[in-house]
């Protein structure tokens, strides 16, 4: 039980005539009858002051039973915490004054103790291929949230065209590698974070496979868009062979689009690319042909970026969210959890699409499955 019981702060208390009404808004307020008044000094007297034993002495119009089943009530709704929570000892006073308002969210949700959520998030590792549009506001939401390991991975630099839309960047880093001015960026945005850059240029499935073995990641996010037509291909066979969940997400001109994989649960991306080809059987022989363009050949099919910054913005907080809801609640929870979500940026209409997960898929099908 608590040493000094409180209401959660993030609830306020309003006494009315016969009712006493805890928190407000949609899943938060209850109401708990008072009549003649007489649960509002037990009520004001949860305040993070007294412990229990001193609760019951003041309150003797109260039986110590009524107190103790009246806590036991409020406790599983999930309105109390202990004033003298020894869990916040998992923080410098620095990050709990940073993620003050993050752990008055978490203190919102009943099943967990938000010191406890907060600590998982710090102890979280996970690693961004791609720095660019959607990589770079992931990783600033990343640090939001207080993800404690970020590894980013990039071989390019900046050039003022990307400052339309990647806030890691300034114009003082322009002409510098992605990674560094990542690394610089991340420091003074949140130091608690441990942020560290890869610089290179993937060109195999072999670097994306010694990328990912590097560290036992929690999720990886593919953000990248080169080598065309291969990294999609190779990232998620490394993720679906190490059992990491993958996030991946896209912005092409007004469409943006997102999905998961969960290893052996949901449908990889190559059971995209197999589903895609019963509806056009000339997917995968399309899929080759851009993996075999070269030269002028490529810039011809790779047309200019028309990412807009809020749309990438969008992405990355989508993901955002995706990564925050895999950590606390597991796979289950994810809005992508076997399904791929697209939205049309100009009307803001959305949709997810179902996929299937083919049991004869050579990534993550038959033999491989589980
Ligand atoms: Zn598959």
């Amino acid at each position: 039980m608590y040493k000094k019981p409180q209401i959660k702060a993030v609830h306020g208390v309003l006494v009315l005539e016969s009712v006493i009404r805890i928190g407000s808004g949609l899943d938060y307020a209850i109401e708990i009858d008072n009549p003649n008044q007489k649960y509002t000094k037990f009520i004001h007297s949860l305040s993070g002051i007294d412990t229990v034993e001193e609760i019951i002495k003041n309150n003797p119009s109260l039986n110590s039973d009524e107190i103790l089943e009246a806590l036991e009530t409020l406790d599983s709704y999930g309105y109390l915490e202990d004033a003298e929570d020894d869990r916040n000892n998992l923080f410098s006073d620095d990050e709990l004054n940073k993620y003050k308002v993050n752990l008055n969210f978490f203190s919102t949700l009943k099943s967990s103790n938000k010191y406890e959520i907060q600590n998982k998030l710090k102890n979280s590792r996970i690693l961004i291929l791609g720095l660019g549009g959607i990589g770079s506001n992931i990783c600033i939401s990343l640090c939001e949230l207080g993800i404690g390991n970020i590894t980013a991975v990039d071989f390019d630099t900046v050039d003022s065209s990307n400052l339309n839309r990647q806030l890691l960047y300034d114009e003082v880093h322009i002409g510098r590698l992605k990674t560094e001015a990542a690394a610089e960026r991340v420091h003074q945005f949140n130091s608690s974070v441990n942020f560290k850059a890869i610089s290179q240029e993937i060109s195999s499935f072999e670097d994306v496979k010694r990328i990912v073995k590097k560290e036992k990641y929690d999720a990886v996010v593919n953000v990248a868009d080169y080598p065309t037509g291969y990294i999609d291909s190779w990232v998620n066979r490394v993720c679906v062979e190490y059992k990491i969940p993958l996030f991946a997400a896209s912005v092409s001109k007004k469409w943006g689009r997102v999905y998961s994989v969960i290893p052996h649960e949901t449908a990889c991306y190559q059971c995209q690319c197999l589903e895609e080809e019963r509806k056009n059987p000339n997917y995968l022989k399309e899929l080759e042909a851009i993996k075999k363009t070269s030269g002028a050949e490529t810039s011809r099919y790779r047309t200019p970026n028309g990412a807009l910054g809020p749309a990438c913005l969008f992405q990355g907080y989508f993901v955002g969210y995706e990564i925050l809801r895999l950590i606390l609640f597991g796979s289950k929870a994810l809005t992508t959890n076997n399904k791929r979500f697209n939205i049309d940026f100009m009307s803001f209409s959305q949709n997810f699409d179902e996929l299937i997960k083919f049991d004869d898929c050579p990534v993550c099908g038959g033999k491989n499955n589980g």
